[in-house]
């Protein structure tokens, strides 16, 4: 089952680093082979280069490049708290850990969770050599406690919290045994027991919550998880790939620091997409004219109305749960549709017989964006914004839909069987 699938993903993916990795795991197992960029290009086959270990681009190539490539792009990365350089400290006689939220975190859920630590170590190896290494705790390793409600009477009416001091999370009751050197230490040596590690340089460490994701509801229709906003579109991209029968250049862009902008060496606004679809052409003629006929499905997930707020949403514009993928349209540019790529999708989900809805902020409220109009700026391709309607958006815990999944396969496979966009 798609939604069983994708859950596991997520609960294996608790930052970029492993999200990718697992995703180079399944390319693997479909043939696709791992090239560098400074590899000879190659025109034709399966193939896919990682950036920074948290981006990813996949291509399968067997058609003409004039043609155009058929691209889907998502991002890896989630509003998270990441560990600070020198992070660990005594307070009181707990071990606590200083903490940078990352992205546009909503911040309450993060309370009251049996909390581990994931992300990528920089380490030394016994010749002196640089290398990376994932870890991954997987245990509950601490929590932030909130304040009693005894010793703040107003929590429920107003809930201010200070990113410096109401976050850093309580590992432990302090000893002598429980340092976060020695804690890393140890993982490393527990996950790569062949290695000598040395000494640890640098980190991006992120926590996460170890509640695993879940299908719930009477009737199992909903899924509750971290990090739905991307990894469920970047898993069903990355399934639609695997999918897809038809001859055709087919891309897939998992990129990285979305939800801090994007404008980094990873990000959608660097320069590794375009490289790799340079590599690919070859000369700037093929370029061109691959890339005119190219276009973009900008996957991530949408507002579902909600139901106790339905007031902050466009009354005519209210996306539902397991009704469909949904198309975002801004004309303030926010998001990258026009009506050529809007009509597009919503012709291809009509063919495959998925229904979609349409998404439109209110007037009167700002829009967010994503990594559609970045990509779009930087190479010019027709883009459509599409997405997954979801509740709770950058929580520690959000609700999308299961035959939202299905849905968005069946769409997404699809495009990449269609022969592209043809308008007059
Ligand atoms: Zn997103």
């Amino acid at each position: 089952m798609l939604a069983r699938d994708l859950i596991d993903y997520i609960g294996r993916s608790p930052t970029p680093f492993h999200a990718v990795e697992n995703a180079c795991a399944l390319l693997k197992t479909a043939d696709y082979t791992e090239q560098n960029l400074e590899d000879t290009p190659r025109q034709s086959g399966q193939y896919y280069v990682r950036r920074n270990g948290s981006s990813l681009i996949a291509v399968s190539l067997n058609a003409p490049l004039e043609q155009g490539f058929s691209l889907i792009g998502a991002h890896t990365d989630s509003p998270c708290l990441k560990l600070k350089p020198d992070a660990a400290y005594n307070k009181l006689g707990y071990l606590q850990l200083g903490v940078e939220v990352y992205g546009g975190a909503l911040l309450s859920p993060w309370f009251d969770r049996d909390l581990s630590i994931a992300g990528r170590l920089t380490v030394t190896d016994k010749n002196g050599k640089l290398i990376n290494r994932l870890i991954d705790f997987r245990r509950p390793l601490g929590s932030i406690p909130s304040l009693a409600i005894h010793l703040n009477r107003e929590v429920n009416e107003k809930n201010e919290i200070n990113k410096q001091n109401h976050l850093p999370p309580v590992l432990d009751i302090l000893d002598e045994e429980t340092d976060l050197h020695t804690l890393l230490l140890k993982q490393l040596a527990e996950q790569y027991p062949q290695d000598a590690v040395e000494n640890i340089l640098a980190f991006e460490l992120s926590l996460y919550d170890t509640q695993a994701p879940a299908i719930i509801g009477v009737q199992k229709n909903l899924i509750a998880s971290s990090r739905l906003d991307n990894l469920l579109s970047s898993y069903i991209g990355l399934r639609a790939m695997l999918a897809h029968r038809q001859p055709g250049n087919c891309v897939l862009v998992l990129s990285d620091h979305e939800e801090v902008g994007s404008a980094t060496a990873a990000g959608a606004a660097g320069p590794f997409l375009e490289t790799v679809l340079r590599q690919v052409c070859g000369d700037e003629l093929t370029y061109r004219k691959a890339l005119d006929k190219s276009l973009l499905i900008s996957v991530d997930n949408a507002h579902a109305v909600h139901p106790n707020y339905a007031d902050r949403h466009e009354p005519r514009h209210q996306p539902r749960i397991n009704a469909g993928p949904v198309i975002k349209i801004n004309h303030n540019q926010r998001y990258a549709t026009n009506s050529e790529t809007q009509a597009f999708f919503a012709q291809l989900c009509k063919k495959q017989g998925v229904p979609c809805q349409q998404f439109v902020v209110r007037s009167d409220m700002g829009c967010g964006s994503t990594i559609g109009p970045i990509t779009a700026t930087e190479l010019g391709i027709r883009t459509v914004d599409i997405g997954s309607p979801q509740l709770a958006m950058h929580s520690i815990r959000e609700l999308a839909g299961v035959a939202d999944c299905t849905y968005l396969l069946k769409a997404l496979t699809a495009f990449y069987d269609a022969p592209g966009l043809q308008i007059d």
